[in-house]
C-alpha cells in the first residue's frame, strides 16, 4: 500500500528515536526526506524509499 505524507506532517516511525520520542516532523521533501524528532529536535535525512519502509503512520497532517 502506498503511504501518503506531506511536508510538515508529523509521523510515527517503526522504531522510536533513542531519546524516547516517536514523533517526527517532515521538514524537507525530495529524493531524500528530512525528518526532525519532536522530542530532541535532532534531524536526520533518509532516502525516500527507506523512509516509506520505516514510516509507520502519519500522526497529524496539516493538509
Ligand atoms: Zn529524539
Amino acid at each position: 500500500m502506498e503511504k501518503v505524507f506531506h511536508l510538515n506532517d508529523v509521523v510515527e516511525m517503526k522504531k522510536p528515536h533513542p531519546c524516547g520520542t516517536n514523533a517526527w516532523k517532515i521538514i524537507r521533501m525530495g529524493a531524500d526526506i528530512r525528518i526532525k524528532c519532536e522530542g530532541c529536535q535532532h534531524s536526520v535525512m533518509i532516502p525516500r524509499r527507506e523512509f516509506e519502509k520505516k514510516m509507520k503512520k502519519v500522526i497529524s497532517s496539516t493538509v
